[in-house]
């Protein structure tokens, strides 16, 4: 993991100093070259791009970082073959990949296939395709009162745990769960241990649990209540934890993320609750259900009640430049995978530093 971020960081200083050729930001080069040197651990390589894009702020280099740190890609059904889904995130220009290790609405889950897990990774290495993120399956209810299911949801996600350290993902999301009639209290230490059980010893894979539109009794559409889980949970596992925040549900759970001021505010809160560090993933997503619907219907990006244009100021915003950014947006037809991934594209910053008017957070 340190690895992967040095290398990475590496890559990026050399399209720093390149950029700073052509540009005004060779007085930051030399800045961040000393910080170059302090680059040990995942958190200097996070301040050591900070700095750069602090100091050069505005400057063709700043503008190729931040195209090259953000991150786009999108949810690939499998079809039973790992390295097929990264075969064709790679053909329609995606970075990143989410997919499920098994059936997302079924219990049973076969075991992954070595020859699959050797050509995904060969796959990935060869078009820089990261992170790669699991969703977990639908049912799983850490917080059910049912002592069956929530064995079972224990059980499966153990499975997923297993299964994406296999294959080498770097992310397991998860929605938190259902409460249904037990206090919200006792579903979230619920929740907890039921984490505790399921991580067990596994370190490689950091859980992101997933905020929700907050519909019936589902927990995690305040960002307290996810703050919580995470608190409770890391008291009882040294697995990491962090957080996935669904344009899609912040909307239907009433962040009005449309407007510059309702996105900031945003931002600001989960700044504030969660800290923006341990945010590792954006599920890029428009809404079918206007805000505060506590309805969970994702719409292909520009065709819901969030709209490009808030896509484009989200996707700009400082805050969110390391971020990665994935899709689940409906696939009705052949071919919607490319569409979908090109209309997130066109929506990010561009390319090679061309300046473009877009939106300004701060
Ligand atoms: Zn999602
Ligand atoms: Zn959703």
């Amino acid at each position: 993991m340190a690895y992967a971020l040095l290398r990475a960081a590496s890559r990026l200083f050399s399209t720093l100093v390149a950029a700073s050729k052509h540009g005004r930001a060779g007085r930051s080069a030399a800045a961040a070259s000393t910080c170059a040197r302090a680059t040990s651990s995942p958190h200097n390589v996070k301040l050591f791009l900070e700095a750069i894009l602090r100091n050069s702020a505005g400057s063709p280099a700043a503008s190729a970082l931040h195209w090259r740190l953000l991150r786009l890609g999108i949810h690939l059904y499998t079809f039973g073959s790992l390295s097929r889904a990264a075969r064709r995130a790679a053909e329609i220009g995606a970075d990143t990949l989410q997919v499920f290790t098994a059936s997302p609405r079924m219990w049973r889950a076969r075991p992954t296939d070595p020859a699959e897990v050797t050509s995904l990774k060969a796959i990935r290495q060869e078009f820089d395709i990261r992170p790669l993120v699991v969703h977990v399956n639908y049912l799983v209810n850490l917080a059910s009162n049912d002592a069956a299911i929530r064995a079972q949801s224990i059980r499966t996600l153990r499975g997923e745990f297993e299964r994406a350290a296999i294959i080498g993902a770097e992310y397991l999301v998860v929605h938190p769960g259902n409460a249904k009639g037990r206090p919200l209290d006792d579903a979230m230490a619920a929740i907890a241990e039921g984490i505790r059980d399921a991580a067990d010893d596994i370190r490689e894979v950091t859980l992101l649990l997933e905020n929700t539109a907050g519909c019936g009794s589902s927990i995690g559409s305040r960002f307290a209540e996810l703050r919580e889980i995470r608190r409770a949970a890391g008291t009882l596992t040294a697995a990491p934890i962090g957080y996935c925040l669904d344009t899609c549900h912040l909307l239907a759970a009433g962040f009005d993320i449309t407007t510059p001021g309702g996105l900031r505010s945003m931002l600001r809160e989960a700044d504030h609750t969660l800290g923006m560090e341990h945010v590792r993933l954006i599920h890029a997503n428009d809404s079918k259900t206007p805000l505060g619907s506590r309805v969970d219907r994702h719409a292909k990006i520009g065709h819901g009640h969030i709209g490009a244009e808030a896509f484009r100021r989200l996707l700009a915003c400082r805050e969110l430049r390391q971020m990665t950014f994935i899709s689940e947006t409906p696939v009705e037809r052949d071919g919607d995978d490319r569409r979908n991934m090109a209309k997130l594209r066109s929506l990010a910053p561009p390319r090679n530093g061309a300046r473009r008017e877009r939106p300004r957070l701060s």
